[in-house]
């Protein structure tokens, strides 16, 4: 995966940068339909060096992704982090977490303690049973106020087998109630899971003309979509 873009402008709703970097990989693994863990390489510092250089500090907004979790990235990824945040006068930094590892944002917080910071989970889904017994993400918890206790912004996925379209619009709702801002991901085939056409078709006759011009929602329709991957 060493050839993926790994940095882009996003120039629509939330207008901001986003680096694509490489961590030590995902701890967690787990998840049914993801095989981004693979995105891991002894060139990662090269790698994420590279991209952050990229960074111009346009909307002083900047998206760091990571194919799993912030708390993967290296101390020396977090210093070439720090050093162009400050070099590009960023007010604003997204980063990714799976809920496992929540605990760990109070030091991601202090860390850039000037600056202000959001956190996106990937939750996938607040339907428990599609999302932990199909997509075993591995949040076990039921209320939709707890699980975003700790995160601005949420992940969510269509393409699912057995995903219903009332499922997705309660996604929607839920997910605009509880969280600053969401991001609809529709599933792609990977190595792990073939995405459902059907759920696929119904979602963009049904929903997203509904929901496309939404301030608050960035859809994905294709998961390079933010220009990274
Ligand atoms: S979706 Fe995220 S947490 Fe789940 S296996 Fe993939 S990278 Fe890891």
């Amino acid at each position: 995966m060493s050839d993926l873009v790994r940095y882009s402008v996003i120039e629509t709703k939330n207008k901001r940068e986003i680096v694509l970097l490489q961590g030590l990989g995902c701890r967690y693994k787990n998840c049914s339909f993801c095989d981004y863990y693979l995105d891991v390489s002894d060139d990662m510092e090269n790698i994420n060096l590279s991209a952050l250089s990229c960074v111009s500090g346009k909307y002083g907004i900047l998206e760091i992704i990571n194919s799993g979790s912030f708390c993967e990235l290296t101390p020396s990824t977090f210093e070439v982090i720090k050093k162009v945040v400050y070099d590009k006068k960023i007010h604003t930094l997204i980063f990714e977490c799976h809920y496992l590892y929540r605990d760990e944002i109070v030091n991601l917080k202090e860390l850039f303690r000037d600056f202000k910071i959001k956190i996106k989970l990937g939750l996938e889904s607040f339907d428990y049973n599609l999302r932990e017994n199909v997509m075993k993400k591995g949040i076990k918890e039921d209320s939709p106020q707890i699980i975003a206790k700790d995160f601005d912004e949420a992940n969510f996925l269509i393409g699912i087998k057995g995903q219903t379209k009332q499922m997705i619009l309660n996604d929607i709702l839920l997910g605009l109630r509880y969280f600053d801002r969401i991001c609809v991901n529709v599933m792609c085939d990977n190595s792990k899971l073939k995405a459902d056409l059907d759920v696929i078709r119904m979602f963009c006759s049904e929903i997203y003309p509904n929901y496309k011009d939404n301030e608050r929602i960035d859809f994905l329709l294709d998961n390079t979509d933010f220009g990274v991957g």
